[in-house]
């Protein structure tokens, strides 16, 4: 018998267990159940983690156990109070947060099953006047697997009381099922793995049973897929389910498709483009093993797993692999922490891998492959530094520039215009005294959005009608300055007006499907010309790419923060593996400020681990990241000096024997310091990497639960913070 004394977690900032005494569920073992509870004087869903004999308070009995099965296995549990604690997060908020949003509204799996009639044998013929009755009973025959209760009533939209009386008579079953997944059917056959292939194949081969981490550094097009694909082959005929993670939902219907021609199988996709109800389901087919690969983002790791062989993470250098808000987890090493407790591989893949995993695989942790070449024989595309001294520019494009891309179009080919800002231009600015208009919420500018016919900020969103006359001087000259994708789109179409050009931003994707149909225009080459911001640096494949010109180059060489240098590099690198995938040579050109710049020639002289190299050297020197771990603490407050001062107060009471190892920085201005009228203040920690840093997490986090003033404004603790500004 269980002990009677419930711990719950409750999704409230607080870091302690309530208990609760049980209702009349005895025997069963109540850890991972969800249960509705009294708390202050709300009932609110919380989720047994533990049991005890005893409790030092007068109990309330949970109203009652929301499931027959526990929610959350022994397994997730752990794995949600590992990232818990080293999160620094409150568990209850963190179980909270990894339950998918359908269920975390106490909703119930009865609620995605579906009616599923079959026919049994049954020797009693039907009454002879009874033709509709028949018609219905030979419907349900033909589906040998069952027919859902939707299909059925499609076709005969009135048939509700003949099923009922068919079921009382024992002619048809009705069992109750999660919706079906449609199994793939294979076209496409594996392709012989290249030498460099085969060594990585091999190698993880005889590790499928043991946890590692693999990491396989590989260009674009260098045939890291074609690794994985081969590796889940494996993983499938051993009935393992495989978990793949990529950075945005924009890539997962390509790898659906991809996978789907391969394998006989299963596939389901978790991500944010979901409704709730679908992403409940696909949850549970997974729990239940229904689904034997799973494509997904961030979110997918939180997934309750069957019988997981494998997890793949590409891309692993994306940085929309660290949640942003609330629970600040990094999605590659909770995949890491999750491999290990369940004794699997992980692989990581990228064509610029993390200067992180790069120093995980110096010290021995990570395994390191190498894909140098394209697997298809095309060439890796030839680079030009193009600059723009001194020259004058067509909306930021140089007429040499001009020229290249009606040389690629007129050749049939397609090229790519990247610059990494949407809208019309960065600013709207009066000629005659200078003033730049700012955003009135946020230390920033407006951005100039020419077809709204508006300014827009892109920090808080809000946006202002445009004034012809200045705020600052009153004069009547102003303009926007600058170039965003909306200007290059427009001045593309006036130039090359026969030739179609298709944008891919934030704001022409927003709407469900849009992204989908450009990159299917694009792959139809029904467009020559590809516009494009930071969407496009990820993982597209576009089979008929000549050219790509990145127009903004220069943007990441003097940026704020240590990671500038590595974010750019990897931005550009990624960008301009977009270029000649297939059959020619393509061509990069980038437009630059600084053509004598050694950040080029390094960037494309050598192989990227070798550039990755003088990073760490730099952090090294510095006692940075990866050498020393990073916990960032910000607060926002209307009030400027609040702000400030709950970090300094929080800085002032850290207990000296966390002092005496920490190095502290701030607390400081953000870089953007203000957003949405909040004023932004940081102060990070450096911490020797070989300390465990429980101990301050947990000081850090009981200090914020006590501190009366942190419940009057937003504060987080960041763990391995991948972004100050
Ligand atoms: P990556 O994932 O590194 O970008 P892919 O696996 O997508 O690379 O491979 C790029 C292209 O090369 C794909 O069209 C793929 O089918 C093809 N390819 C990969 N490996 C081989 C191989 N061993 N032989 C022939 N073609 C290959
Ligand atoms: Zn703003």
């Amino acid at each position: 018998l269980f002990n009677e004394i419930l711990k719950v977690a409750l999704p409230i900032a607080s870091d302690k267990l309530f208990d609760y005494s049980n209702c009349d569920n005895k025997n069963i073992n109540p850890v991972g159940h969800r249960v509705l509870v009294p708390f202050r004087d709300k009932k609110i869903i919380g989720i047994v983690v533990d049991t005890a004999k005893k409790s030092k308070y007068i109990l309330k009995p949970v109203y009652n156990f929301i499931d027959k099965e526990p929610f959350f296995d022994g397994k997730t549990l752990m794995l949600a109070k590992w990232a818990n604690d080293y999160y620094a997060y409150f568990y209850g908020m963190t179980l909270n947060q990894i339950m998918p949003s359908f269920f975390r509204a106490g909703k119930k799996n009865d609620d995605l099953y579906q009616k599923i009639y079959k026919t049994i044998p049954n020797i009693t013929p039907l009454p002879k006047r009874a033709k509709k009755t028949a018609k219905i009973l030979l419907k349900i025959a033909e589906h040998k697997q069952g027919i859902t209760h939707n299909k059925i009533t499609q076709k005969y939209p009135n048939c509700h009381s003949i099923i009922k009386k068919l079921i009382q008579n024992k002619y048809i079953s009705c069992n109750f099922s999660l919706p079906k997944i449609d199994v793939t059917a294979k076209f496409d056959t594996a392709k012989k793995l290249n030498a460099q292939q085969q060594n990585i194949f091999d190698n993880i081969k005889n590790d499928l049973d043991n946890f590692a981490v693999h990491l396989i550094d590989g260009v674009t097009g260098s045939g890291k897929t074609e690794v994985y694909l081969q590796l889940i082959n494996l993983a499938l005929k051993r009935k393992k389910q495989i978990l793949i993670l990529v950075p945005e939902i924009g890539l997962t219907p390509q790898l659906i498709t991809r996978f789907s021609k391969r394998f006989k199988t299963t596939i389901v996709a978790i991500h944010s483009g979901l409704n709730q109800t679908s992403r409940a389901v696909a949850y549970l087919q997974i729990k239940q093993n229904r689904a034997k690969i799973i494509i997904g983002t961030r979110s997918a790791i939180w997934c309750q797993f069957y019988k997981l062989g494998m997890i793949i993470v590409d891309e692993e250098h994306d940085l929309s692999f660290k949640q942003q808000s609330k629970f600040l987890y990094n999605t590659r090493d909770i995949a890491i922490v999750l491999a290990k407790k369940q004794n699997i591989p992980v692989l990581l893949g990228s064509a610029t891998i993390s200067c992180e995993s790069y120093f995980n695989c110096k010290l021995g942790k990570y395994k390191y492959y190498k894909l140098t070449k394209r697997a298809t024989n095309s060439k890796q595309p030839k680079v030009v530094i193009s600059s723009i001294l001194n020259l004058k520019l067509y909306e930021g494009i140089s007429y040499d520039n001009l020229i290249k891309i009606c040389n690629v179009i007129r050749g049939g080919n397609q090229v790519m215009l990247y610059i990494n800002r949407r809208g019309f231009a960065p600013k709207y600015m009066c000629f005659e005294c200078g003033f730049v208009k700012p955003c009135r919420f946020c230390s920033t500018t407006m951005t100039y959005h020419k077809s709204a016919s508006h300014l827009r900020c892109h920090f808080c969103n809000y946006v202002e009608k445009i004034n012809p006359i200045c705020d600052n001087c009153g004069g009547g000259n102003l303009g926007q300055i600058g170039a965003g994708s909306e200007k290059i789109d427009e001045l593309v179409n006036n130039l090359y007006p026969a030739y179609a050009a298709v944008r891919i931003d934030r704001d022409t994707t927003k709407n469900k499907g849009q992204l989908e149909n450009k990159l299917s225009t694009i792959n139809k080459q029904e467009c020559q010309i590809i516009i494009g911001t930071q969407m496009l640096a990820k993982g597209h494949h576009f089979k008929n790419l000549k050219q790509v010109i990145i127009l903004d180059a220069d943007r990441g060489l003097f940026g704020t923060d240590f990671r500038s240098m590595e974010h750019m590099s990897c931005e550009i690198l990624q960008v301009a593996g977009r270029a000649g995938r297939a059959g020619e040579q393509g061509e990069v050109i980038i437009q630059t400020n600084q053509p004598k710049n050694q950040f080029w020639q390094q960037l494309f002289s050598m192989p990227y681990v070798k550039v990755l190299d003088t990073y760490l050297a730099t952090r090294k020197k510095h006692a940075l990241p990866p050498f020393t771990r990073l916990i960032l603490i910000r607060s926002k407050s209307k009030k400027q000096t609040f702000a400030e001062d709950f970090l300094q107060i929080l800085k002032d009471n850290i207990p000296y024997n966390f002092m005496k190892f920490l190095t502290i920085l701030g607390p400081a201005l953000a870089p953007i310091e203000k957003i949405a009228n909040m004023y932004r203040f940081n102060l990070v920690l450096f911490a020797p990497r070989y300390k465990n840093l429980f101990e301050l997490k947990k000081w850090l986090l009981n200090y914020m639960q006590k501190n009366k003033f942190s419940q009057r404004l937003s504060w987080s603790i960041d763990v391995d913070s991948m972004d100050s500004s």
